[in-house]
C-alpha cells in the first residue's frame, strides 16, 4: 500500500509499504477514506522530537473496516468508523475511568496512552496510507452512519474537534464564562467553538497569522493578534474584568515571540496575566520531556521558565495533557449529525495522498488557506 513516511527534518515521502495485518484477534484492519496531518506532526516533521526516519505518520483517521479479527464483536466488515488517535484498551484502570489517553496497557511499562504513527506513543503505525491497524477494534473504532455524508466533520472527532471540546473541560469552561484561546491553527479553533457550544458569553482567540484570526471572528469569536501589543493587556482591556475566566493553550511549546523567536513558556505566562484571579487554565498545546532543537539546555529537558509565584498568587489552577478522545467522540458525533455542530469551517483542502509532501510544507508555513488539510487516499 502507499503510505506517508517520515524521511529526516522537513521531509516526508509517499511510499510503497507493507500491508498491515490483523495481528490479534481483536484487531480490525480499516480501508483509510479520510486522514488528517495535524500540528502534532509538524513537531515530528520539524525534527523537534526524538522521532526517527521510517515512522508512517497519521493519527487522525476514519474509513471503511475490511476485515475484522475473530475477537471482534461489535464492528464488523463494511462499517464506516472514525478511531481516536489515541490507542487504548479499554479495560485498564486509566481506560475505566474514560482517561484513555493515558491507557495503562498499550505502551512500554513505565508510559501511559499510545498513539497511531507518534513518537513514544507506542508501536502503532499511522492512517495516512491506504489501509491502518486498529487494536481493542471495538474499543478504538467509532461507529458512524453509513454513506459519505459529513465526512469532513466526521474526520475531525479523531482528534481536533474532542481535543479543542476536551481543553474547555480542563479549563471548567461553563455557560456564560469569558474564555481566552491562544493559537488559531485547528486545535485553537476547535477550542472556541467547543467554548461556544457550551455557551461561553465571549471567545477570545489570541494568534499572529491573519487568516487564521479571520477564520476565528468567522465565528463569531474576537480575534487578536499579539503583534499589536501583549495580549494578556488587549483581552483585559475589553472584558474590563481584571482577565478572563478560563484560559487555553492550543499552542505548546514551540510559542513564538512577535519577532518569531521561539519562547517555550511564552503563553503559559500569558496566560496566567490574561486570566483573573481564581481562574483556570486548560493546556492542550503540546509540551515535551525531550526537545532536540530547543532554544536552550533547560528547554531540552522540557524545563521551562513558568512564572509560579504569580500563578500561586492568583489563586489560580491548571490541568494538562493528551485528550481523552474516546470520552467524547461519540456525543460530538451525535452533534454533527443532529446539525447542532459543524467543525469543518476549519477544513481547507481534501487532497489525494500523493499530495502530502506539498500539503505538509505548506501547513508547515502556516501559508494563507491552510488550516486543516484531509488527505483521502484513493480520491
Ligand atoms: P498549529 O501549529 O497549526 O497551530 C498553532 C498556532 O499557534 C499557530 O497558528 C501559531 O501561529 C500560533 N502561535 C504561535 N505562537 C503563539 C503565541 N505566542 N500566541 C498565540 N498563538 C501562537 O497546531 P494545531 O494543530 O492547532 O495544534 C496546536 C497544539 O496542540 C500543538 O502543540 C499540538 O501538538 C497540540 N495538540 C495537542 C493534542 C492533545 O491531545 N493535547 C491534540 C492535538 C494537538
Ligand atoms: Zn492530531
Amino acid at each position: 500500500m502507499k503510505a506517508v513516511v517520515y524521511k529526516g527534518p522537513y521531509e516526508v515521502a509517499v511510499e510503497e509499504v507493507d500491508d498491515p495485518k490483523i495481528q490479534e484477534p481483536t484487531d480490525v484492519i480499516v480501508r483509510i477514506t479520510t486522514t488528517a496531518i495535524c500540528g502534532s506532526d509538524l513537531h515530528m516533521y520539524e525534527g523537534r522530537t526524538d522521532a526517527e526516519p521510517g515512522i508512517i505518520f497519521g493519527h487522525e483517521n476514519m474509513g471503511i473496516v475490511e476485515e475484522a479479527g475473530e475477537g471482534v464483536n461489535v464492528v464488523k466488515k463494511g462499517d464506516r468508523v472514525v478511531m481516536p488517535f489515541n490507542v487504548a484498551c479499554g479495560f485498564c484502570d486509566n481506560c475505566r475511568k474514560g482517561k484513555s489517553a493515558f491507557c495503562l496497557t498499550v505502551n512500554k511499562p513505565g508510559m501511559a496512552g499510545g498513539a497511531y504513527g507518534y513518537v513514544g506513543m507506542g508501536p502503532y503505525s499511522g492512517g495516512q496510507a491506504e489501509y491502518l491497524r486498529v487494536p481493542f477494534a471495538d474499543y478504538n473504532c467509532v461507529p458512524l452512519p453509513p454513506g459519505d455524508k459529513h465526512e469532513e466533520d466526521f474526520a475531525l472527532l479523531a482528534d481536533i474537534f474532542p481535543t479543542g471540546y476536551h481543553s474547555t473541560e480542563l479549563a471548567g469552561v461553563q455557560t456564560g464564562d469569558t474564555v481566552a484561546v491562544y493559537g488559531a491553527g485547528p486545535v485553537g479553533q476547535m477550542a472556541a467553538y467547543s467554548a461556544q457550544l457550551k455557551g461561553a458569553s465571549r471567545v477570545f482567540v489570541v494568534d499572529n497569522v491573519p487568516h487564521r484570526l479571520d477564520i476565528a471572528k468567522d465565528i463569531g469569536a474576537e480575534p487578536i493578534n499579539f503583534e499589536d501589543g501583549d495580549p494578556a493587556k488587549q483581552i483585559q482591556d475589553k472584558v474590563q474584568d481584571f482577565g478572563v475566566d478560563r484560559g487555553i493553550d492550543a499552542v505548546g511549546y514551540q510559542a513564538t515571540e512577535p519577532d518569531g523567536e521561539e519562547q517555550p513558556a511564552v503563553v503559559l505566562n500569558q496566560l496566567v496575566d490574561t486570566v483573573k484571579h481564581t481562574g483556570s487554565l486548560g493546556i492542550v498545546g503540546l509540551y515535551v520531556p525531550s526537545d532536540p532543537g530547543a532554544p536552550d539546555e533547560h528547554s531540552a529537558k522540557g524545563e521551562l521558565l513558568f512564572r509560579i509565584g504569580r500563578f500561586f498568587e492568583k489563586g489560580q489552577s491548571m490541568a494538562t495533557g493528551q485528550a481523552d478522545v474516546k470520552k467524547y467522540a461519540h456525543k460530538l458525533r451525535d452533534l454533527i449529525i443532529a446539525g447542532r455542530a459543524k467543525p469543518s469551517f476549519v477544513v481547507s483542502q481534501q487532497l489525494p495522498l500523493e499530495d502530502a509532501p506539498d500539503a505538509y510544507e505548506r501547513f508547515d508555513n502556516r501559508e494563507e488557506g491552510y488550516s486543516k488539510v484531509l488527505l483521502q487516499p484513493g480520491r
